[in-house]
């Protein structure tokens, strides 16, 4: 058996049989036996699988029916009190999802990753007690299947770290009750069998943590691995490297340390610690995050630097973090092409590299079959290293010799200009873009898609689309209208498709939260833009209108932080590339009469690093970036951005320095907070805040808008304000929309004719 090691593996299902199932179940076609009897299957297939591929330590509880945190929640009884009269199921899907009493739990990101998960409540007054006995049940499946799994639990300092406090007190006073309900669970897990080896995920300890959390490392772990002789405590860190809690760790009397090679390189720098603590690591070398097969050979060499420090005996390999991050398998690829599917590899795949991997770095004898895998690979991976689909050598020069990088002149004279050309009024009102994505439009898009109707059917019927949309726009008296985006599906898979170097799968579907489930582009090769992508459409709406129509485009950064992005160049550089195409769009636009002009940045933020050190090196190229990505715009072409979210503080300078004419942003649910640290920076572009919440099929009264926009007005002036919502429509219905706008539109004439 190949000492490797697997930190977790994705349970959606290669055919999302478990989105599938939970969706039947919430809509009453199907009771909860049925979501159990799939459960069951997809976890004895991914035990199957990693058993077949000769994973020596293979997870259980890496299942979840919805998120692995709200599973912990659940698992130490901190139930938020709204929910305390249900129980099973429905208590479950509750926190998750809401029901007719309660809304449900937030959800918030995890980490840097597109995976989202359910916020543990926590307050003063929480109490833990054991309470779920999913952790048990799951191990001796496994162990019927004749797996004898690891079992892995979220850390209980990752746990409380990432929860929120609903009273602001500090959720880590109740560490030590929550080591006392995981010292239970640990007990019971002791008698499963002879030897246990628990999975303690603490990726919290990728961050730059302070003293105060460091100094509950120690003693956390110190009881944790004492609990039972027979239990060996594995503590995992991924997507950075943990080095202060190595430190620690190191010193207290768990078994093993799973760290991160693929993106922690730095974890190199604790190596010699670790040796001398005798404790076993768990080196994490096939990436977890990225779709791109591994270079076998430098997996070996990257091992073998770390078997320098590291005795040999001592080191597991394993991936790099849970393969959740990426899809299943490429098994249904079959419209893919073939050089590009030979570059790639999905969970599955990457099982058998982990294989092959630990065969070659232990000196283990290998198959024909071994042989032959070895060698395509290197066949492979040399193919990609010049293959001309992915190299442009006019792209690359027209880059080397760009001149201008960014708009030349200032803000203060372009906001000049652009008041002279537009004028428009104080308190412009506008949207974000998107109007209702209807039922017909989808089927159009789906026809066309599978030729059952012709490019002249489809075209005519975003046109109608459209026709509608300005006509509406118009009736309610906004000043900046827009086409609606009904021909996108997405606002970077409808850019990606139009762009070289983008490709797109079937079926490589990762779980983005609960039954949601993403497919995000693959960006394999250098990114060009032939021809123009919007200019027909929003050419096409600004001739049913004497009022200014706003293009929209989706931003470099953004196209960037939603897709699989190559590993063979930065990412900075990919995101030049993309941004230098986007400058050609605002061109062209421009050029078409298209004078007001929005680049979305909508994952702006969800790019940062998790460590302080890199924000700045990220800051600045993104900021580049966008501004490249705009720097075509003449004085009186206005940009706009948006971004969706409400979190500015830190950011402010990044934004302001970004330089956009007008950035809208998510406000409606933080009045006028969110607002002022834009006045305290003396931020000088103009603002649209979001006047109310899009997420919500609620419609906002006009009192309620008046009442937001004078709260807006208390913090910055008139002059520098748009009026809009919070962000896209496309999710809503056309009903909600319609008297939404004519309720904004109307609330704006009042503060208006008040002044
Ligand atoms: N223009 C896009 C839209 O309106 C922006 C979406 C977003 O910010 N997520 O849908
Ligand atoms: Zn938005």
């Amino acid at each position: 058996m190949s000492k490797n090691y697997v930190i977790g593996f994705p349970r959606i299902g290669e055919k999302r049989e478990l989105k599938k199932v939970l969706e039947s179940f919430w809509s009453g076609e199907v009771d909860f036996g049925e979501v159990k009897y799939v459960a069951n299957e997809l976890k004895k297939r991914h035990w199957a699988y990693q058993k077949s591929a000769k994973v020596e330590y293979i997870s259980s509880n890496d299942f979840s029916y919805y998120d692995n945190m709200l599973d912990t929640t659940i698992l130490l009884g901190a139930i938020p009190q709204r929910f305390e009269n249900l129980e099973d199921e429905e208590l479950y899907f509750a926190m998750a999802r809401g029901n007719k009493e309660a809304v449900a739990m937030e959800m918030t990101k995890w980490f840097n990753t597109n995976y989202h998960y359910i916020v543990p409540e926590i307050s003063k007054n929480t109490k833990f007690k054991l309470n779920s006995k999913k952790v048990i049940t799951e191990f001796k499946e496994a162990k019927d299947f004749a797996v004898k799994t690891k079992i892995n639990l979220v850390g209980p300092i990752t746990f409380l770290g990432l929860s929120k406090s609903v009273d602001n007190s500090d959720t880590f006073l109740h560490i030590n009750s929550v080591v006392e309900q995981y010292c239970k669970l640990l007990e019971e897990l002791s008698l499963l069998d002879e030897e246990i080896i628990v999975q303690f995920d603490e990726p919290l300890f990728v961050k730059d943590l302070d003293s105060k959390v460091l100094s509950l490392i120690k003693p956390v772990y110190d009881k944790l691995a004492k609990v039972s002789s027979n239990i060996k405590v594995v503590v995992a860190t991924y997507f950075e490297h943990s080095n202060e809690a190595t430190k620690i760790l190191v010193n207290s009397p768990i078994w093993a340390l799973a760290l991160d090679f693929v993106y922690g390189s730095k974890n190199f720098e604790v190596l010699e610690e670790i040796e001398a603590s005798n404790k076993v690591l768990i080196a994490g070398v096939v990436d977890g995050r990225n779709v791109w097969k591994s270079d076998i050979s430098k997996k070996v060499e990257l091992l073998d630097e770390i078997a320098k420090k590291v005795s040999k005996s001592k080191i597991l390999v394993s991936t790099s973090c849970s393969l959740l991050h990426v899809p299943f398998t490429l098994e249904y690829e079959t419209a893919l092409d073939s050089d590009i599917k030979s570059w790639l590899s999905f969970a599955k795949e990457k099982l058998l590299e982990l294989k092959l991997i630990s065969k070659l770095f232990f000196n283990e004898e290998l198959s024909l079959e071994d042989k032959s895998q070895l060698k395509r690979n290197q066949e492979d991976n040399e193919s990609r290293k010049d293959s001309t689909k992915i190299h442009n050598k006019k792209v690359q020069e027209e880059l080397s010799k760009l001149k201008i990088n960014e708009r030349k002149e200032a803000f203060e004279d372009r906001i000049k200009a652009q008041r002279e050309f537009f004028k428009y009024e104080d308190l412009a009102t506008t949207t974000i873009g998107s109007f209702p994505q209807t039922q017909e439009i989808r089927k159009n898009r789906r026809e066309y898609k599978n030729s059952l109707i012709s490019k002249e059917q489809y075209e005519l019927q975003i046109k109608e689309y459209i026709d509608d949309c300005i006509a509406f726009q118009e009736s309610i008296g906004l000043d900046v209208l827009v086409h609606g985006e009904p021909e996108r599906n997405d606002m970077v898979e409808y850019f990606g498709e139009l762009l070289d170097g983008f490709a797109f799968t079937k079926n490589a579907w990762v779980q983005s939260y609960g039954s949601r489930c993403v497919k995000p582009p693959l960006i394999f090769g250098d990114v060009t833009r032939e021809n123009p992508m919007t200019v027909e459409w929003i050419k096409y709406a600004q001739s049913r209108t004497k009022k200014i129509v706003k293009g929209m485009l989706t931003g470099p950064v953004t196209i960037l932080n939603w897709s699989f992005v190559r590993d063979d160049k930065p990412r900075n550089e990919v995101a030049r590339q993309i941004a230098l195409a986007i400058a050609k769009e605002v061109d062209d636009l421009q050029n078409a009469g298209i004078k007001m002009i929005q680049v979305d940045e909508a994952a702006f933020k969800e790019g940062y690093p998790l460590r302080d050190e890199n924000i700045s090196k990220y800051e600045k190229w993104a900021v580049e970036n966008f501004r490249l990505s705009v720097s075509k715009a003449k004085i009186d072409t206005q940009i706009h951005t948006h971004m969706c979210y409400s979190e500015f503080n830190d950011i402010i300078k990044t934004i302001e320095a970004m330089d956009a004419d007008v950035i809208s942003i998510e406000t409606a649910r933080s009045g006028n907070e969110l607002l002022k640290i834009f006045k305290k920076v003396g931020y000088k572009q103009e603002v649209g805040p979001g006047v109310y919440d899009i997420h919500s099929p609620r419609v906002p009264s006009v009192e309620e808008m008046v009442e937001q926009i004078k709260a807006l007005l208390e913090v910055l002036p008139k002059e520098q304000l748009w009026i809009n919502p919070d962000c896209g429509l496309k999710t809503r219905k056309w009903p909600e929309v319609k008297q939404s706008l004519e309720n904004m539109v109307k609330a704006v004439k009042q503060v208006r004719d008040e002044k």
